[in-house]
């Protein structure tokens, strides 16, 4: 069987998939992999210490208690008959740009993918909230891109990850990824009991302005298309150190 693998990482119930998967189930047989609850910022996380569960509560569709990772593995190795022709991951709620992308279970659950060799496409939605108009116009974007992708394929070891923008699109454009801006945001109270907790999440601040990075794309109200690849080797780097005098005594 020949089919579209769908996952993301807000969690089986997300609007954001179904409007992935109901857009792309228009032109191909869709299977569903995809995390039990909300698993965001999960990153590339694989689960090796515990089994995992896939309850498949509609034909093709298997809610899993896993990561996005995980459930890229049950899909293409486990569950169904068969290998995907691409995986498809999100509509995140939320972009994911600039440093975000080794944070975000939807952009690394496509990185699986492309790890083992399958073309693969994350999509995230510049918004929090989705309204009905915004998941339309994503919708359209998925739309285009998996049919153009089908197609014309992917390069080895590259994946795409697009962000669209909220609101009235105004074009589309490839890019690189460019640059976040987080506050120091550790919050530091203290619970009931008088212990201490913290709390990860500096709220977002900006972006640094990189013409064509991802960044710059999607607050230009653009559809932001970044080619990823799988390894994170510095080749120029790589040229300048060769001039390193490296050494161990190992005695
Ligand atoms: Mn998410």
């Amino acid at each position: 069987m020949s089919f579209v693998l769908a996952t993301n990482d807000d969690g089986i119930h997300s609007p954001g998939l179904a409007a992935l998967v109901d857009t792309v189930a228009g032109f191909e047989p869709v299977v569903v992999v995809a995390p039990d609850r909300n698993r965001s910022a999960i990153g590339h996380a694989l689960t090796l210490d515990a089994p995992l569960r896939a309850d498949e509560i509609r034909p093709d569709v298997f809610a899993v208690d896993g990561t996005p990772t995980d459930c890229v593995n049950l899909g293409v190795h486990g569950l169904v008959a068969g290998k995907p022709r691409l995986v498809v991951s999100g509509i995140n709620r939320g972009a994911n740009l600039g440093d975000d992308i080794t944070c975000s279970g939807t952009v690394c659950a496509a990185l699986e993918a492309a790890l083992m060799g399958f073309p693969a496409i994350a999509f995230s939605l510049d918004a929090r909230d989705f309204s009905v108009e915004d998941l339309a116009r994503a919708a359209d974007v998925v739309d285009y891109l998996v049919r153009y992708v089908l197609v014309a394929g992917l390069p080895s070891g590259v994946f795409l990850n697009v962000n669209i923008p909220s609101g009235p699109i105004q074009g589309i454009s490839l890019t690189r990824q460019g640059k976040r801006h987080y506050g120091e945001g550790i919050v530091h109270k203290t619970d009931p009991r008088g212990r201490s907790y913290y709390w990860i999440g500096g709220g977002l601040t900006g972006f640094e302005d990189i013409p064509g990075s991802d960044c710059n794309a999607v607050a230009a109200s653009r559809v932001s298309i970044t080619p990823l690849r799988t390894s994170l080797t510095s080749e120029a780097a790589l040229e300048k150190m060769a001039d390193w005098n490296l050494s161990l005594s190992l005695d």
